[in-house]
């Protein structure tokens, strides 16, 4: 196999890919010996469509699968889907209209056929793509939501948690929401500011004269009021408690209550009580024993309890109760009032308050244990703060409405008797009723809230309620990575019920990733028109380049900003690896496969400098993945490569790779070793571009176990301790590079053109330094700073009749200026470039002082000008020290 000319990212991911599945590296066996990693992926909606956090989440939860699975781990990562249980049927519902059909038409059995249907054909597309990005799932356990096994888990846990007392069925007051025609729990609502108004309402008194004026946000509920309350120390209406109203437009008769929830500010201080449509009035209604009238229907149409409103939907009862109350003269005032509205958040239709009878768990008891377990540290959340959220939620968790009046889902396995009405709950259909015996048996029509078997994944997609060898050997498991929106619908349940099921957490360590943002730091939405698609990200940079980008961006606790900068630079780093390696290839053109080993002994300077940073970057990127710090891992394996490998140790390497014998035979070996343990290194990050290097070079490497195919190679382990050898050569070395970066920068500053050679003066310090190394590292830094002579010189200025020099932390460098250079001329020219950057600088800087600018300037443009003072900033400061260095 040979490297071609370029690298082709498209045709490498394909063979790799389809390679890796076929011989079955990602498959995992409960039945292996060895320490054990595994994750479950956070299951993407079966609607969904790869974006951008999909990318990111998939990326860290591969890097780390690669690594552990490279470093012997027994691994799993188990890849599925959820049901999404209203975002699902909300996507049919939308095909059903475009031929103007709905639900009901069809029915419920044929419905759900229609989305499984659906489900079949454009669902689970996500994992495809999720495919496309590398991950390294088994892809043989897949499993989604509404599979057999994990119905049975979901059924059995149900019951379970009746048994057992924690599930209960109430009627209260829920939120609805009128379009999806289903309860929603606390967390599926939103609130939203609006401008709406308050309502003054006269209801008079029963007996006849006069009336008590009350204030409210909804007229339209009045037509439900079951009493007008008061606060019990409200001096205007000591008097009035216990009086008799008559309730305006419906004739009932009301009472007025003093309850100390009433706040005396707000309005008149009377207000109305609709016990079935808030839920204040709610908790009054039940301390008062106030009847409950629900006014509205499932769309939150009036119903037959509004009278001659029936019909109405609400805004157009609203309108028409306050028309009719003005006719009687019983509208005092209306006031303007802002005010938060709850709205579903899945459609936006305002959400109403409805009594309704509904399933619950009761979570107290099992939200205790969660936080338990994260106050021992049996879970870990990265970054910490994230535990202080967690803690919030679980202080003030309500009971859990689990049912939704949905057809998509796992239905409640509990069944009516229709005889005496006793509801039976049991996993399977029971012949008959527990209670009476009676046969006809109706079940709920309800579903379960999809967060109650998503709740379940890391348990029921290991065969549980079976004793299974996968759940012995994969629960608990080692990590869950997901985004912070989530740790409350799903990762707190995930805890309460895995505690609560498996008697231990479901993962160690939960890693929370933050939001992908747009290059100017803003939220991508569909409505802004800046969402990137990943997957043309991938066509245009590659998968390797989209993946390591999205490594390198994610610190922990800050938000990722993307650029497309960032994936081009990414690109040429595959490129760079790729031109390394078609160098190294080049340099072997002859050698035997594998190489003859070489005495460790015998390796010059160079070579044990650049192995040892080798070993450092192991380090450094061991460390930083067992922290979870990819940004760091990514970057120090990205500045090994590009900046010690390709940038020195390749120009470092040329004179030995030209000589014969043993130099020649020492740089091949170290270049192939190098190039070996830096692509395992490398590879959970870019593991394409790894692979299909890797193949190239694995024939000259000799090692007795040497795997097939780098996804299985073992991953680099960093050296215990360095030889005192080598610790000096690698001091050494690091003076080298820092002379020549010295020698570099000073002949730029003197005009010298490629070609020509340049006299150099340096001066160490240490008295050892000078004997020892410098005579060592004398004719690397020649070679790559293109000297013509490096002579050692006394301290002082005086080496040269005209020069410029650099003062290092062990020693001084001089170059002598060219014979043509004019000292004067050149502090000129960097003067009046000085004097421009000025310029530019204070204009972009009084733009800042500009109300105007700040008033009208988008964030793109506040950007750029800021990026634009910081390059000034610095340009002015790299140009000072130049003039410095002309004296
Ligand atoms: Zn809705
Ligand atoms: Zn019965």
């Amino acid at each position: 196999m040979e490297l071609g000319k370029t690298y082709d990212p498209k045709a490498a991911e394909e063979r790799w890919f389809q390679t890796w599945i076929d011989l079955g590296y990602f498959k995992a066996d409960p039945t292996r010996e060895g320490p054990v990693f595994s994750i479950v992926i956070p299951p993407p909606n079966v609607t969904g469509q790869l974006h951008l956090g999909h990318a990111l989440n998939a990326t860290l939860h591969d890097i780390i699968v690669r690594t552990r699975r490279m470093q012997g781990y027994n691994t799993l990562w188990l890849p599925g889907t959820d049901h999404a249980g209203i975002a699902t049927q909300n996507a049919v519902e939308k095909d059903l209209a475009k031929d103007g059909k709905n639900r009901h038409q069809l029915g419920r059995e044929s419905f759900v056929d229609r989305v499984w249907e659906w489900r079949d054909d454009k669902g689970g597309k996500i994992l495809l793509q999720l495919r496309r990005i590398g991950a390294s799932c088994d892809w043989s356990r897949e499993r989604f939501t509404l599979d057999p096994g994990l119905s049975r888990a979901v059924n059995k846990v149900f019951v379970e948690l009746f048994k057992r007392g924690l599930i209960y069925r109430d009627r209260r007051l829920i939120n609805w929401c009128p379009r999806c025609e289903s309860a929603l729990s606390d967390l599926e609502v939103d609130h939203k500011e609006a401008q709406s108004s308050l309502w003054y309402i006269r209801y008079p008194f029963a007996g006849g004269d006069g009336f008590i004026t009350v204030a409210t946000t909804r007229p339209e509920t009045m037509l439900g009021d079951t009493a007008v309350a008061v606060n019990p120390d409200d001096a205007r209406y000591q008097s009035r408690i216990g009086k008799t109203l008559r309730l305006p437009l419906m004739g009932r008769e009301i009472k007025i209550i003093a309850d100390a929830a009433v706040a005396e500010k707000f309005g008149t201080g009377a207000v109305k009580v609709t016990p079935a449509h808030d839920f204040n009035d709610f908790e009054i209604g039940k301390r008062h024993g106030l009847e409950q009238i629900s006014v509205m229907d499932s769309h939150a149409r009036m119903n037959e309890n509004a009278g001659r409103y029936q019909g109405l939907d609400r805004d157009d009862a609203r309108k028409r109760i306050v028309e009719d109350l003005r006719a009687q003269d019983l509208v005092e005032k209306i006031e303007p009032h802002p005010n938060k509205v709850g709205v579903c958040s899945r459609c936006g239709t305002v959400v109403e308050p409805m009594l309704s009878e509904q399933w619950f768990v009761r979570v107290r008891e099992m939200a205790e244990r969660s936080m338990a377990a994260v106050r021992d540290g049996r879970t870990t959340f990265f970054p910490r703060r994230w535990e202080k959220t967690f803690f919030e939620w679980m202080e003030n968790v309500h009971d859990w409405c689990i049912s939704r009046q949905l057809w998509w889902g796992h239905r409640i396995p509990a069944y009516r008797c229709d005889r005496c009405n006793h509801l039976t709950v049991a996993e399977e259909r029971p012949p008959k009723c527990e209670e009476c015996g009676g046969t006809d048996l109706v079940q709920d029509e309800d579903v379960l809230d999809t967060w109650f078997s998503s709740g379940l994944w890391p348990f029921s997609t290991l065969g549980w309620p079976e004793d299974t060898p996968e759940l012995r050997k994969y629960y608990p498991t080692s990590l869950l990575i997901t985004g912070f929106d989530i740790i409350f619908f799903w990762v707190a349940r995930m805890m309460m019920l895995g505690l609560e099921f498996m008697n231990d957490v479901p993962f160690r360590d939960v890693y929370i990733t933050t939001l992908v943002r747009d290059e100017y730091g803003k939220k991508m939405t569909k409505s802004k028109g800046n969402v990137v698609d990943p997957l043309d990200l991938m066509n245009q940079y590659g998968t390797d380049a989209v993946r390591l980008t999205l490594a390198q961006l994610a610190a922990q606790g800050g938000d990722i900003i993307l650029s497309h900068e960032r994936f081009a630079a990414a690109r040429a780093f595959a490129n760079k690896i790729w031109n390394a390696a078609r160098f190294v290839m080049m340099n072997l053109d002859g050698a035997t496969k594998p190489l003859p080993s070489v005495d460790q002994a015998k390796l010059g300077l160079a070579e044990r400098w650049i192995l040892g940073r080798l070993d450092a970057a192991v380090h450094e990127v061991t460390r930083a993945i067992d922290a979870y710090e990819f940004n760091v891992a990514a970057m120090a394996i990205y500045s090994f490569i590009w900046h010690e490998f390709c940038d020195w140790y390749i120009e470092l390497s040329k004179d030995s790779l030209k000589a014969a014998g043993e130099r020649q035979a020492a740089a091949r070996w170290v270049l192939v070793a190098c190039f070996d343990r830096m692509l395992r290194l490398l590879h959970p990050f870019m593991p394409f571009v790894s692979e299909e290097i890797w193949q190239v070079i694995r024939p000259y490497l000799s090692d007795a176990n040497l795997s097939e195919h780098l996804v299985v190679a073992k991953f680099p382990v960093p050296a215990a301790t360095a030889s005192p050898e080598d610790e000096a050569a690698m001091k050494a070395m690091s003076q080298c590079v820092a002379v020549t970066e010295a020698i570099n920068s000073l002949r730029a500053l003197l005009g010298y053109h490629p070609g020509q050679r340049a006299r150099v003066a340096y001066h160490a310090i240490a008295l050892e330094d000078r004997i020892n190394w410098f005579p060592k590292w004398k004719n690397y830094a020649m070679t790559l700073g293109k000297a013509a002579s490096i002579d050692h010189v006394e301290a002082g200025r005086n080496a040269f009749e005209r020069s410029v020099g650099e003062s290092l932390p062990f020693g001084e460098v001089w170059i002598e200026a060219p014979e043509e250079f004019d000292f004067a001329k050149a502090r000129e020219a960097l003067r009046k470039r000085q004097e421009d950057a000025q310029k530019h600088l204070s204009r972009y800087t009084t733009r800042l002082e500009d109300p105007g600018f700040h008033a009208n300037a988008t964030a793109e443009i506040r950007a750029e000008n800021a990026q634009r003072i910081e390059e000034l900033q610095i340009q002015i400061r790299t140009l000072d020290s130049q003039l410095e260095r002309l004296g």
